[in-house]
């Protein structure tokens, strides 16, 4: 017998499970197939963020952090500590809660809104029809619906020569559960995955390389807010070797040996454990049958239109295995404008506005264009900007590293890019996604009331300071 939906949505992640709510709100009786099995090997929705990504970095990074200003910052506040030490085990048991309750608030919000739950693989097959394996594998079923949306997310891209083992040669799975500090910690790449997971080693103790093929560090990022984060990453410890090529690595007696081609020629580094972050990969295993219909692109990509329509009419898809970038909340805001054009509502997103943050310490948030860009398409700019030694809160706080940069149009005076590196750059930047949203001029953000003292204050001064009137820095 065929079970029949008015949607099913494969994939349980930030778009998938996303979108399977916002179908059901709407009154559409909603199926979601997810796969993913928590450590207690029973079903865990959330995809790679709640699991294996967002959701375990942030728990751990906030930790290591307590852990490090412990160990650095709070004698300047007068607070000494004699003997900090750190249990990696409990705080991976409070990552591991962290998850849970996330991962179980999303099966409460299935069953409050009617989403049919399916634990194991979807396939799908030609005519809107979907087969379901169970995840004990037990018989298939078969269920149909007149929308389907796919939603499988990604997984990380392996390197020749470099074999995962899951125990010293890693990705994100193992790097966020290892249950002591290692001594020295290897990372190939230097991008969002090495820098984040990097700083959670490095605050516990681990030294920590990371080996970055490309010349420079965080390419897409506005080069001024790269080069200040080298420098601070510098300065905290972290290792950076750019312009490095892995050409192998071994795991030989308990430790991995990595041969590496650097600016003086070959030599070999050896680490206790090696995180490969150098990218990740749209997940389409045993998604589509062959005569599915469905197409890829030359990236793997499901092909889909500005609107998420794949190549077959009812067939969408959303978030890391389509294309743009691989953020949590693009895929989610993927999942509602689905969920929405099924149900004949008007929607769209604007891909020109999805902010990126990388959590490290200080944070790094931008949206919009980089300097770099606009000199590319030869736009005529202006810029400001502001540093947080410079306001009265960071001072206060005793964490006023870094500055917000702001790139307006010359003439029009249009926010076209906001760039931060900073304490709380993660919520600051929000301000800055609907002033660009709703086509914002720095002088509307020069000219709204930011309290005092707070760190938005930074992004005001730098909206001041575009038009050479900041208050709180020379112009
Ligand atoms: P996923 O979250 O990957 O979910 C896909 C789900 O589909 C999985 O559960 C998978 O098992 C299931 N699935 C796949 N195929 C099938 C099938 N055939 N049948 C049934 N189920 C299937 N993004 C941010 O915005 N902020 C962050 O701070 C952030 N931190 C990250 C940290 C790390 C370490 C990593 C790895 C990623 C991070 N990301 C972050 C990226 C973010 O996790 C992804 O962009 C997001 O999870 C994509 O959502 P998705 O729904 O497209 O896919
Ligand atoms: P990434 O694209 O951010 O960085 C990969 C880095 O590896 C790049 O700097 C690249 O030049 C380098 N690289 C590639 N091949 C290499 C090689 N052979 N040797 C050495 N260096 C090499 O990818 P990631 O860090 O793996 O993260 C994957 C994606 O997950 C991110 O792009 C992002 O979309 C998402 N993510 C987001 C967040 C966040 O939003 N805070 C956090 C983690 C992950």
């Amino acid at each position: 017998m065929t079970e029949k939906f008015d949607v099913i949505v494969i994939g349980g992640g930030p778009g998938g499970y996303v979108a399977a709510i916002r179908a059901a709100q709407l009154g559409l009786t909603t199926a979601c197939i997810d796969m993913n099995t928590g450590k207690d090997g029973k079903a865990a929705l959330g995809g790679t963020c709640l699991n294996v990504g967002c959701i375990p970095s942030k728990a751990l990074l906030d930790s290591s952090k307590h852990y490090h200003h412990l160990q650095h910052d709070y004698a300047a506040h007068g607070i000494s500590v004699s003997d900090a030490s750190i249990d990696v085990g409990t705080m991976m048991s409070r990552k591991d809660s962290v998850v849970k309750r996330l991962t179980g608030g999303v099966a409460q919000l299935f069953k409050a809104n009617k989403v049919k739950h399916y634990h194991g693989r979807g396939r799908l097959l030609a005519d809107r029809q979907v087969e379901f394996t169970p995840h004990d594998a037990s018989d298939t079923l078969n269920l149909q619906a007149e929308n389907i949306i796919l939603a499988s997310g990604s997984v990380p891209i392996a390197i020749p020569n470099v074999e995962f083992d899951g125990e010293y040669i890693i990705d994100n799975v193992g790097a966020l559960d290892l249950q002591e500090t290692p001594k020295r910690f290897g990372v190939i790449g230097a991008g969002v995955i090495g820098l984040e997971l990097g700083s959670v080693w490095r605050r516990l103790g681990a030294e920590v390389i990371l080996l970055e093929a490309l010349p420079e560090l965080l390419p897409m990022a506005d080069t001024d807010i790269a080069r200040q984060a080298g420098r601070l990453f510098k300065k905290q410890g972290l290792d950076i070797r750019l312009d490095t090529l892995v050409k192998s690595a071994a795991v030989e007696n308990g430790e991995v040996k990595v041969v590496v081609e650097g600016k003086d020629g070959e030599s070999e580094l050896s680490f206790d454990r090696l995180l490969v972050a150098v990218g990740r990969r749209p997940y389409t295993e045993g998604l589509l049958d062959e005569d599915c219909g469905v197409e890829l692109n030359e990236q793997g990509q499901i092909s889909v239109n500005e609107r998420s329509q794949t190549s077959v009419r009812g067939v969408w898809a959303v978030g890391d295995c389509v294309r743009g970038p691989m953020l949590a909340h693009k895929a989610s805001e993927e999942g509602i404008a689905v969920a929405e054009l099924i149900a004949g509502k008007a929607a769209h997103i604007h891909f020109d506005t999805v902010p990126w943050v990388i959590y490290t310490d200080p944070e790094i948030a931008w949206v919009g264009k980089t300097e770099q860009q606009l000199k590319e398409d030869g736009v005529d700019y202006r810029t400001g900007s502001f540093p947080f030694a410079a306001t009265g809160r960071g001072l206060a706080m005793g964490d006023a590293a870094g500055m917000v940069k702001m790139l307006a149009d010359a003439g029009t005076d249009e926010v076209l890019g906001v760039h931060i590196i900073g304490p709380g750059a993660s919520e600051l930047i929000a301000e800055c996604v609907v002033t660009m949203e709703f086509h914002g001029a720095s002088e509307d953000l020069a000219r709204i009331v930011h309290a005092h003292p707070t760190l938005s204050e930074a992004v005001h001064e730098a909206a001041l300071h575009v038009d050479g009137r900041a208050i709180h820095r020379g112009n």
